[in-house]
């Protein structure tokens, strides 16, 4: 038996690479809008290929590809017959992802996520809420997943329906909020009394993914380290968000005057897009902070997470391939190539 989540968390940091929804939609496999991973039934085989790359570049977690494969999502889509066949085979094909790595110390991880019913003027959902997390948790742990983490919500009155379900199963929870631009939760928390809340009723690493982009994510991150004395998780969206629009569901791209809609969100983020070195700072400085769950949402890429691998002091597999710019014909600097390209490099 390796050592479990809040172990690993206590010796160093865990790095979890997810938000497959953008990455599976750019390769022509799901569909934006709805957003639902059909992926996973339809052509496993490219999940499969995308959780081999970010394990090759240094995740330690597998998350399952259950995110937005909830009941309402496919209601929408009307596939509601496929809930349970999709879950399942997500949990699966994150376990035979970890079965490929053997040498890895690897996690497999549930996922749940905004079931985008729940009303805090209407009580009936938080039953609704309920059974559609519990269902979800029930597969999870059938599978014999390491931890669940319950992502994206952004009230913490689902929140906490999400951690009962989580805990009442006996798991051990990663809570992350998504936070809009107010810096609060839906229901007027602060990220860090959000968090401590959560904390208080059993929770086990509470944090924030997704919406905000590295600087804007790190902005919130004092406050909840403050508050709480639990792991704290911190997983960005890979975009340059700013104060003016710190989420990434309404973005501008200046540089372009042909989006449809003007919103750059979410198909032609691309101009706003992190490189691979701001995600690694943004590692770093979690590292500093004593932020030991870092991790990377939508939009992340095999390169994101090597380098976020890489500032963290890791070697991955796909080290292999680190970039050497001394080998380049016009930039590089080993003695056997020609002079007279190398001369020329700041000309080029
Ligand atoms: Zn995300």
């Amino acid at each position: 038996m390796g050592k479990n989540l809040i172990e690993r968390l206590n010796e160093g940091p865990v790095l979890c690479a997810e938000g497959y929804l953008f990455a599976m939609e750019r390769r022509g496999y799901l569909q934006a809008g709805a957003f639902v991973p059909e992926v996973v039934l339809e052509h496993p085989e490219v999940l499969s290929q995308l959780h081999r790359e970010f394990i090759r570049s240094g995740s330690d977690v597998i998350q399952a590809f259950t995110y937005y494969g909830h009941r309402e999502k496919l209601r929408i889509i009307g596939k509601e017959h496929l809930l349970e066949p999709l879950q399942k085979n997500a949990l699966q094909i994150a376990k035979n992802s970890k079965k490929e790595f053997k040498d890895l110390d690897l996690m497999v991880c549930g996922d749940i996520a905004n079931t985008n019913v729940w009303d805090p003027n209407d009580k009936k959902t938080d039953l609704e809420c309920q059974k559609m997390f519990e269902e979800q948790v029930s597969w999870a742990k059938e599978a014999g997943v390491d931890f669940i983490v319950a992502e994206t919500i952004t009230w913490l009155g689902e929140m906490k329906i999400a951690l009962k379900a989580i805990k009442d199963a006996g798991l051990i929870a990663v809570c992350n909020f998504s936070i809009k631009r107010n810096e609060k939760t839906r229901d007027g928390y602060t990220p860090g009394d959000a968090c401590k809340i959560l904390e208080d009723s059993g929770a086990d690493v509470v944090g924030i993914n997704c919406f905000r982009g590295p600087k804007m994510t790190m902005k919130l991150l004092p406050e909840i380290r403050e508050k709480v004395s639990c792991h704290v998780a911190a997983l960005p969206v890979p975009y340059r968000t700013t104060e003016k629009d710190p989420g990434f569901l309404n973005q501008t791209d200046e540089g372009c005057d042909c989006i449809p809609g003007g919103n750059a969100f979410p198909v032609a983020l691309d101009n706003l897009y992190c490189n691979r070195f701001e995600m690694a700072e943004f590692a770093k400085e979690c590292a500093n902070k004593k932020i030991n769950f870092i991790g990377i949402c939508c939009g992340a890429e095999p390169h994101h997470v090597r380098e976020m691998a890489v500032a963290l002091g890791r070697k991955p597999i796909s080290y292999k391939y680190y970039p050497d710019m001394s080998k380049h014909y016009a930039h590089g600097t080993d003695p056997t190539l020609k002079k007279l390209n190398t001369e020329k490099a700041k000309t080029l």
